[in-house]
């Protein structure tokens, strides 16, 4: 789950950062409200899940109550375009007006999981701010990491080590720095965080250290011990269609290519999609219907795949355990009768009532619907129609 700046800047007051006051507006006459009661340079802030605002003009400092006004009239009209939402950009709803800052100098922190070593990594560096994905790439030396014991939590001298990285060494500098850092820390641990992340903290003109953006992921796996957390959910973000699958069980993960795929297993997921690459096909998503799958949930995974107006063919791929290619069969008659297949649909099943579901098949007598003897045979003739 994902949450918005706002919503992540109040969780970093809880946890002691310093952030400066801000408010959220819903429209421009309330922006320019907030910008009034504040007073002051203020920075307008387009509250979307996807970063690069900065770059796309969805971050403004704005010196007059007029500049908001035209700034929030800008951003709640206009979809963001970033390097993280792709060509269509995301419709932004909300703005956050928060008193802006002189900065002196940018930084970067952020938690993360290390699977590698199994860990939680804290990140550090003095090229903060908006070009931190090149500064990772062209020069890695520049973040300094220091890893938190899993039961120890972030130990003192790590946490000076950090400190020392990001090249404080004013005595209130360093304690700032010191609770951002133990914080953000917190804040990861508590909140069963993937991620946790101030991009920039900044060191303003007059030696404060202060957060200025946040960004914060959360393991879904761990909302149910989280209600503070999931009073922060926000649906409206969300892409309908993962929010469709989600209602009804299944997982769906959006791609780029053109052939959709509805497996039941994470594991032949990942084999239907190389497979499909490998007879020079693209994957344009991946619909996993589950073990134990109904045939309204199959229904449901035809219609959300079928949305999708990049899919120009579909393969179906099920190995039937304890999801019975019979099920899916009727479940694949149903959705021809009701959604109709507008793109060819080639099927490949295997295991569990197999002949069953090749009778019903058969007597169905659907046109676009293709069988497959075997998925190397599914994967050619799938690439063969989208070709
Ligand atoms: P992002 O581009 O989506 O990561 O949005 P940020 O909130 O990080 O803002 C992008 C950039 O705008 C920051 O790196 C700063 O350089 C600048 N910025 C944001 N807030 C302020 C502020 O209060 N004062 C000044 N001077 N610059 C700001
Ligand atoms: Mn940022």
């Amino acid at each position: 789950m994902k949450v918005h700046e706002y919503q992540a800047r109040s969780l970093l007051e809880e946890a002691g950062v310093p952030v400066p006051a801000s408010k959220v507006v819903e429209n421009v006459a309330d922006a320019v409200a907030a910008h009034e009661s504040m007073g002051g340079t203020v920075v307008v802030k387009a509250q979307v899940f996807a970063g690069g605002r900065g770059k796309a003009g969805f971050v403004k400092l704005c010196q007059t109550p007029d500049e908001t006004r035209q700034a929030a009239e800008f951003m709640l009209t206009n979809r963001m375009v970033s390097k993280q939402t792709g060509p269509e950009g995301a419709a932004v709803k909300k703005l956050l007006v928060a008193e802006a800052v002189e900065i002196d100098k940018e930084y970067y922190v952020a938690v993360v999981l290390d699977r590698a070593k199994r860990r939680s990594v804290v990140m550090v560096s003095r090229e903060g701010g908006v070009e931190i994905e090149e500064v990772a790439a062209n020069t890695p030396d520049a973040i300094h990491k220091e890893w938190i014991h899993p039961h120890l939590g972030l130990l003192g001298f790590k946490t000076a080590r950090l400190v020392n990285a990001l090249g404080l060494t004013e005595k209130d500098q360093v304690k700032g720095a010191t609770r951002v850092i133990n914080g953000l820390a917190k804040i990861f641990a508590q909140c069963d965080c993937s991620l946790a992340e101030i991009n920039p903290l900044v060191r303003t003109k007059d030696g404060r250290i202060l957060a200025i953006d946040a960004k914060m992921n959360f393991d879904d796996s761990g909302l149910f011990r989280q209600p503070k957390l999931r009073e922060m959910y926000d649906p409206s973000e969300e892409d309908p269609n993962e929010l469709r699958a989600k209602e009804h069980g299944l997982s769906y993960i959006p791609l780029d290519g053109n052939i959709g795929c509805l497996v039941n297993g994470a594991g032949l997921a990942m084999s239907t999609m190389d497979i499909i690459k490998l007879h020079g096909g693209e994957p344009a998503n991946f619909l996993d219907v589950g073990g134990s799958v109904s045939t309204e949930g199959a229904t449901e995974a035809f219609r959300i795949i079928l949305a999708d107006s990049k899919v120009k063919g579909v393969l179906v791929n099920i190995f039937g355990g304890i999801a019975k290619c019979d099920t899916i069969a009727e479940a694949l008659i149903t959705a021809a009768r009701e959604v109709g297949f507008n793109v060819p649909v080639v099927v490949r099943l295997e295991g569990t009532n197999v002949e069953r579901a090749r009778e019903l098949i058969a007597e169905a007598n659907i046109e676009q619907l293709i069988t497959a003897d075997d998925l190397a045979d599914a994967a050619k003739k799938v690439c063969a129609q989208v070709a």
